[in-house]
């Protein structure tokens, strides 16, 4: 499942597209068949060649479309199924092109199987952001993420993360929730400890493309998250061992964040997934799409199954002003005018993601999903009543200002 990171807010005035994360797809391989994946093309072998990687970077560095920051999200598939080889070639490939005003960082994510002591120094090397994706302890992990013959991966994916930690090299880890692993929040915790994971991101099981979700068909699942992250965010805190858990963390970030002037302004133009070529996310064989990356590789008629044009003969602009992308912007936009209309959460979310309204309600025109109850709505009721807590304790004491970073210890 991709991972989304933590938005920029475009410089004010700038009304050009911003391209903040270009997400690509080296091969939509797949080495193992985790029974919620969605991506359609997990059998194919096919690879990202050197000239279509050289005219997506051209193309972007071109455009005047980037702020200071670009993140390069390698995702496939699984990306680490090509060579490391691969990715040397590439890299030097971009560098060669990146304008010295710019800094790019490149970031995997992987299920970890196939770490050796040289990906460890490509990571090392390059500065690579590291995600493993880990559903926690065994038998949470072995009941979806199996290999094509059924057999869990828990053992090789821990073995990739003791490697990773052996060789010093940083990682988070992203585990999807189910229902079963939300009445589990112990064993979770004891798990990450365990293995020394001090960075955790929570996907939920959500339904996308053919995939439907089991957690949103269970009944007050709303509840369950509810306790299982609040009982987790208590316990992680005890522990003194939890660096990050993003869903608390990033809500603290955009809560608390400085506001230019209109707070729903801000985090309608932060909300990346709403903005068009605020992600770029380009197919192994150039094809490109925008919005929510899972929407690469999905099927829809009305919208030319997502995809905007090729990196290899069409420029950034004549995508931007393509059918596909005109028609998605508009009914994406509309979408977050509903919810800019009816929605008290709307100054932390923006509006939501594209796809999850596509795949729960039908349409990109549409507000509330089950998606965004859990990750937007939840977190930020979490947050706020614990910064009630933490209010209530300053007015007793002489501590003079309120301070996020003290949110933790009203929990
Ligand atoms: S929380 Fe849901 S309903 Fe509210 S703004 Fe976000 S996507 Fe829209």
């Amino acid at each position: 499942m991709p991972t989304t990171p933590t938005a920029e807010i475009p410089p004010s005035g700038f009304s050009a597209p911003f391209i903040q994360t270009v997400v690509v797809q080296p091969t939509p391989f797949c080495n193992i068949n985790c029974r919620y994946c969605y991506l359609p093309d997990r059998d194919s072998k096919a690879t990202m060649a050197l000239s279509t990687i050289e005219a997506l970077f051209s193309k972007v560095f071109a455009s005047g479309w980037t702020g200071d920051e670009l993140t390069v999200i390698w995702h496939a598939g699984e990306p680490l199924v090509l060579p490391v080889s691969y990715y040397e070639t590439a890299f030097r490939a971009i560098e060669a092109l990146r304008p010295p005003s710019l800094a790019l960082r490149h970031a995997f994510q992987t299920n970890g199987m196939l770490i050796t002591p040289e990906w460890c120094a490509l990571f090392r090397d390059w500065d690579v952001g590291v995600g493993v994706s880990i559903d926690g302890p065994q038998a949470l992990h072995d009941a979806n993420r199996v290999t094509r013959s059924g057999r869990g991966t828990f053992g090789r994916t821990v073995a990739g993360m003791r490697l990773l930690r052996r060789e010093n090299v940083p990682f988070h880890v992203i585990s999807v929730l189910s229902a079963e692993s939300l009445r589990s929040p112990e064993e979770m915790l004891d798990f990450y400890l365990a293995e020394g994971v001090e960075d955790i991101c929570f996907n939920v099981e959500e339904s996308e493309g053919d995939h439907v979700s089991e957690l949103f068909a269970a009944s007050n699942f709303d509840d369950r998250f509810r306790a299982f992250l609040g009982r987790f965010w208590t316990l992680a805190r005890q522990s003194g061992r939890v660096h990050t858990i993003r869903e608390i963390d990033d809500m603290l970030s955009r809560i608390f964040r400085p506001e230019s002037g209109d707070a729903n302004d801000d985090a309608d133009r932060a909300n990346v997934q709403a903005q068009p070529f605020g992600m770029l996310n380009v197919a192994c064989d150039g094809s490109a799409s925008s919005f929510s990356p899972e929407l690469l590789g999905l099927k829809n008629a009305a919208y030319n199954d997502f995809i905007i044009g090729n990196v290899c003969t069409d420029s950034l602009e004549s995508m931007l002003k393509g059918a596909a992308m005109t028609a998605m912007a508009r009914d994406i936009a509309t979408g977050v005018e509903i919810c800019r209309r009816t929605c008290e959460y709307f100054s932390v979310c923006g509006g939501g993601t594209p796809v999850n309204k596509l795949s729960e309600n039908g349409r990109f025109d549409s507000g509330e999903t089950s998606f965004c109850r859990l990750t937007e709505k939840i977190p930020t009721d979490l947050v706020l009543a614990a910064f009630d807590r933490l209010e209530a304790a300053i007015e007793s004491d002489s501590t003079p200002a309120m301070d996020p970073g003290r949110l933790a210890e009203a929990r």
